[in-house]
């Protein structure tokens, strides 16, 4: 039989009503000193040396940008070790003993409402740019580079779905630091030069509308709209939610920035607005334990804590017996990972530890549920036949770099076939 899957289960109601555990006092921080968009990086900090939050520690280099490295507390270098980051892959670390004094390099004031008012669009991009911003809804990709466009921008959307199952940080954000987010939204419209912002979040979470509105209330001068869009999944892709809350259509290779509009996180906006007004980069963040081998929990912790920390404070894993399987980011698009020796970064929103258990892949039943279900409108199972019979040409003709890894094909699989992974693999051959 056929079907086409958009609701899946968000697993986020339990997590909703859990405390927030506040953990920004871990001995020693951990710092990537590379990552997934930036192969190479050095530190221009020595052992011994004493930094302070905020203070710039070393960068990241990408292929066409460099990202600052800062440190979150302050405390002596100590040294370096290898770690896994948000990527899966074992990095070189440096790491920042805490002294747990916290002093903030003295530069770093904030700035009063004139200083931001007087600030020029260049001014706002480059504030951007130090405070080494990236999208943190995922995509890692620096969100000086997209405010600085050349394009005329109409309108910032503050993308607050969050769409993928078992992620809360959104949320929780929203539904506690809402001015924060409007705030980051104004300051992207200045420094975009947009005229409108636009707030997008699901249709259920009525609660954060109210809250949102009701902030917005002191901002009367603003064009800024909370727009609701619907509860199924992939919403939040941003194609999808700029079609739903804008109504503009936007090809899937077209830069966003060509048809005015600009697309951020809002845990994004919310950073823009520390380093607008405090002048600091992300300090801090959200992020939930989940899945059936760990008491779930929800964490506020510093950038730089190992995750094997957060999850001794939760009490440890369940089940001690059953090998674990963990998940970086959400069930649908998060990376598998084989330890929890893991260094919480700007990106990290999550992580789902499950028991192990056996998934027997079994033979296609031809259903096409896959195909039906694909947001993108490719054709997964044939993209894997394609790839089995290592058919480059095949691949290419059916598209497989327009999936998203949404993750959907593998969800709706009543052969528990891993699609997505075949389409990661698929779209790797094809590259070569
Ligand atoms: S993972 Fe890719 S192929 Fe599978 S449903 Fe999502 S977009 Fe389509
Ligand atoms: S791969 Fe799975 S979902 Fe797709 S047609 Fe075959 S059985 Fe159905």
């Amino acid at each position: 039989m056929i079907t086409k899957t958009r609701c899946i289960p968000d697993g986020k109601k339990e997590l909703k009503k859990l405390p927030v555990v506040m953990h920004t006092d871990a001995p020693y921080l951990y710092y990537p000193v590379t990552n997934a968009r930036c192969p190479e990086g050095e530190t221009c900090v020595r052992g011994g040396q004493f930094v302070k939050v905020g203070e710039v520690i070393g960068t990241r280099k990408g292929a066409f940008f460099e990202q600052p490295m800062h440190s979150t507390v302050s405390g002596e270098v100590v040294g370096y070790e290898k770690h896994v980051d948000q990527s899966g892959q074992l990095v070189d670390c440096l790491i920042i003993k805490n002294d747990f004094k916290y002093e903030v390099l003295e530069t770093l004031t904030d700035r009063t409402e004139e200083e931001i008012e007087a600030l020029t669009r260049e001014e706002l991009v480059q504030i951007v740019k130090d405070a080494g911003l990236v999208g943190l809804g995922g995509s890692a990709f620096p969100t000086y580079i997209k405010l600085a466009t050349k394009h005329p921008i109409d309108v910032v959307l503050a993308n607050g779905v969050e769409c993928e199952p078992n992620l809360i940080s959104d949320y929780a954000l929203m539904m506690t630091k809402p001015k924060r987010v409007i705030d980051g939204l104004i300051y992207a419209m200045k420094a975009a030069g947009a005229k409108r912002g636009v707030i997008a979040i699901k249709k259920k979470y009525k609660e954060i509308k109210e809250r949102l509105n009701f902030a917005l209330n002191e901002y009367s001068g603003y064009d800024i709209q909370v727009v609701t869009v619907g509860n199924y999944y992939p919403q939040g892709w941003e194609i999808l939610t700029i079609k739903d809350a804008l109504g503009i259509k936007i090809p899937q290779k077209d830069l966003l920035a060509k048809h005015g509009v600009l697309n951020f996180n809002v845990s994004t906006l919310a950073g823009i607005e520390k380093a607008v007004r405090h002048r600091l980069p992300i300090l801090e963040r959200y992020i939930s334990l989940s899945g059936d081998g760990i008491e779930n929990k929800n964490f506020r912790a510093r950038i730089g804590t190992l995750m094997s920390d957060l999850v001794e404070l939760a009490g440890g894993y369940k089940d001690k017996e059953i090998p674990k399987v963990f998940i970086l980011g959400g069930p649908m698009m998060g990376t598998n990972v084989t330890q929890d020796d893991i260094v919480m970064t700007h990106t990290t929103t999550s992580l789902i530890v499950q028991n192990q258990v056996e998934l027997i892949e079994e033979p296609c039943v031809h259903c096409a549920s896959c195909v039906y279900s694909c947001p993108v409108e490719i054709q997964p199972v044939q993209i894997m036949n394609a790839f089995k019979a290592r058919d480059k040409d095949t691949i290419k003709m059916l598209e497989v770099d327009k999936c998203i890894e949404c993750g959907l094909c593998s969800f709706v699989c009543p052969s528990k076939i891993h699609l997505t992974e075949y389409m990661r693999k698929a779209k790797s051959f094809a590259k070569k």
